[in-house]
């Protein structure tokens, strides 16, 4: 047995039969080849056998995640069998007497130098990308290589990957795994908060894994504790004991804590906090309810966007947002514009590379360049308004004139709807994400023209701190406990203050219950969090005195490194 440590991207505890996904190498031998009849009948096979693939994931996904989800794949299928295609490959592997392999990569230059050109406009460059995908398809099978997906898993994967990005976990058996570990990666890069909203246990920053493991392995994950996980590599017998009575006495635990649920978020002087969960979808929205949940302070859209191969259109949305709205009774949803960017890429909207992508075009920039993508989700979040309290909240502000072009494009989608005679609300609330430096320097300007300000501190700490969040090599250097960084909560929510609007916490320091009292001591009036933390987070709140929180974060704000703020802290929470 051997033990691995790495950084807790989300608590719990599991254990599991190791699924590693790796990208499978697609090398071949070019001189290698039978005669044009044997390579072609090769090719067939693997024709035949790619199809199946697809129509499989297909009724995977039909099932698990609707019927809308099923057809994404129902067009590469039609690609596969299209004639044309296939006529450039037969023609490559007589003229040029290439193997099936290469024929395969010759025809798909052809075809993806012509799609290039024709496709200037966004939506079309997906079918490049769907292209793409059925060559390494094809490939694939010729060299008789397994297919390597997170869409079927065995039952009890633990999911094991150098990195995991938002378009390979969209697609995810959500039934079958149990935790994940990841070779790179920080606290709050995206493969934490999906696990933080399925409530499975992940640990990421764990380097050389790999190298350790084969598919038979099993591991055992201890993620208890917010600062160090351990990883356990076929626990012996003993430990399997151990393991197994952990984990029932750590869900108990949790099951105890729902009698919360329902409480009210109050201190014991008085002073409620609003607390909402963050969502990336309705079935989020469900579990999310299931531990209490009343309102929503993120909605992260983009998850809409990387699940599906096509950009979701104005209907498709609008009926998710009118869903979840619904549901939430007349409770608050703050949906978040698409973010996009950054790490996170949409497989339908393939966008040129750029050298510093978190520096890049993200958020809210991609949004006001990419017009007929903003409008189309702006009419349909007015659409879904009429049904309940919907608020709009830009991501990655950093201008107000930013602000002011987002309200400009909101006037035109109200207008457009009306002269359709399609009923929508012109005017919700709208807020704006403090997640830049220059941001929290303008809450001020900001809060006077928007309704509310909400925090994320994942990007807040990597800007204000010059850290990349999702590169574990640096991770000490992502210091959430910074005084820099508080000092910067506790100016927005003063700004806030000032012009009678209200400041949030929507980042991953929100679910923190070290980080809690010093929050609400800071002035932050509400936090949206993991769905999973909240019936602990209101048993945390109903312990604290208001008064006592204001003093401990004064103090803590006036430190001079994390190190001091974090020993204070720990020694005020829990003593
Ligand atoms: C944040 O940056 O804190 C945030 C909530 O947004 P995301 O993690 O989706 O970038
Ligand atoms: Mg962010």
């Amino acid at each position: 047995m051997k033990v691995l440590t790495g950084l807790t991207a989300s608590p719990g505890i599991a254990s599991g039969k190791v699924y590693l996904f790796t990208a499978p190498a697609l090398a071949y031998d070019p001189t290698q080849r039978g005669s044009p009849a044997e390579e072609e009948k090769r090719l067939e096979e693997a024709y035949a056998a790619a199809f199946g693939e697809l129509e499989n994931i297909k009724n995977t996904l039909s099932k698990s995640l609707g019927e809308e989800f099923g057809h994404i794949f129902r067009a590469q299928m039609t690609m596969l069998e299209d004639d044309d295609f296939k006529q450039e490959i037969a023609d490559r592997l007589k003229e040029n007497t290439l193997c099936a392999e290469a024929a395969v990569e010759a025809a798909y230059s052809t075809y993806g130098e012509l799609f290039a050109e024709m496709a200037e406009d966004s939506y079309n460059i997906q079918r490049l990308a769907d292209l793409n995908d059925i060559c390494k398809r094809i490939l694939r099978n010729l060299l008789g290589v397994e297919e390597v997906s997170l869409s079927s898993l065995p039952p009890g994967s633990i999911v094991v990957a150098e990195e995991l990005f938002p378009s390979d976990t969209a697609m995810m058996d959500r039934e079958n795994i149990r935790g994940f570990v990841t070779e790179k990666g920080g606290l709050t890069s995206h493969v934490a908060i999906l696990a933080k909203s399925l409530s499975l246990p992940a640990v990421v920053g764990t380097p050389g894994i790999l190298n350790e493991l084969t598919k038979d392995d099993t591991l055992a994950l201890d993620v208890r504790d917010f600062e160090q996980a351990l990883v356990y590599i076929n626990p012996d017998s003993k430990k399997r004991e151990e393991f197994a009575a952990l984990e029932r006495a750590y869900y108990k635990r949790r099951e105890e804590l729902m009698v919360m649920k329902d409480l009210e978020p109050v201190t014991l002087d008085g002073k409620k906090i609003t607390l909402s969960a963050n969502i990336g979808s309705v079935e989020d929205l469900i579990n999310a309810q299931s531990y209490g949940a009343k309102g929503v302070g993120l909605f992260r859209t983009e998850f809409l966007f990387l699940r599906s191969a096509t950009l979701p259109n104005e209907e498709e949305q609008y009926k998710v947002y009118a869903e979840a709205v619904k549901k939430l009774n007349g409770g608050m949803l703050i949906i978040r514009t698409l973010d996009i960017g950054g790490d996170k890429e949409v497989k339908a909207l393939v966008l040129p590379k750029e050298e510093n992508p978190f520096l890049g075009l993200r958020g809210i920039r991609l949004c006001l360049k990419h017009e007929d993508l903003f409008l189309t989700q702006l009419r349909a979040l007015l659409r879904a308004a009429v049904h309940g309290d919907i608020r709009i909240m830009f991501p990655m502000v950093s201008a107000v004139a930013e602000l002011r072009q987002a309200k400009a494009l909101i006037d035109r989608a109200a207008a457009d709807l009306k002269s359709r005679g399609i009923p929508h609300r012109p005017d919700p609330p709208l807020g704006v994400m403090v997640e830049t430096p220059a941001a929290v320097f303008l809450a001020d300007e900001l809060t006077r023209e928007g309704s509310f300000v909400s925090m994320g501190t994942n990007d807040l700490t990597q800007y204000l701190l010059s850290v990349d969040r999702g590169n574990e090599e640096i991770s000490a250097y992502y210091r959430t406990f910074s005084p820099a960084i508080l000092r910067a909560i506790g100016m927005t929510a003063r700004a806030a203050r000032k012009n009678g609007k209200w400041a949030g916490v929507c980042g991953e320091l929100a679910s923190n219950p070290l980080a809690i009292p010093v929050l609400i001591g800071l002035g932050v009036d509400e936090l949206s969090v993991t769905a999973q933390f909240l019936p602990q987070i209101i048993a945390q709140i109903r312990s604290l005195n208001y008064s006592h929180c204001r003093e401990l974060a004064e103090k803590a704000a006036a430190m001079a490194t994390q190190e001091e703020v974090k020993v204070f802290l720990k020694k005020e929470t829990y003593t």
